[in-house]
């Protein structure tokens, strides 16, 4: 199965979005082992809680959306970073996103 999650900041109002196929808690432990891995934060999750020093709510990461397809998965985490102003996510997470649904989402 695959599911879209949401990752708060503790220590401020912004989140991560991300999706992936595998289960939810081996990815999480991927963030987590990245910060120790490599300074220069690659991922844009470490480099928030280095650089801020802050940490994230790993207990709390909510499930957005479960959806084992990966191409309709990939819409909807797009979906979720576009609609979400608070995200740490890079934009150029977000440049695959089909303009067709730009129309849909001007409408929410
Ligand atoms: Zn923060």
């Amino acid at each position: 199965m695959g599911v879209v999650y949401k990752i708060n900041c503790s220590d401020c109002n912004i989140c991560y979005i991300g999706q992936t196929m595998r289960y939810l808690e081996k990815r999480i432990n991927e963030h987590k082992s990245d910060v120790r891995k490599d300074a220069s934060c690659q991922l844009v999750v470490s480099k928030h809680r280095i650089c801020n020093d802050h940490e994230f709510d790993w207990l709390n990461t909510v499930v957005l959306h479960q959806e084992s397809h990966r191409r309709k998965r990939e819409i909807t985490e797009m979906y979720f970073i576009k609609t979400h102003s608070n995200t740490i996510n890079i934009q150029g997470d977000t440049d695959d996103f089909p303009v067709v649904y730009e129309s849909v989402l001007n409408r929410i």
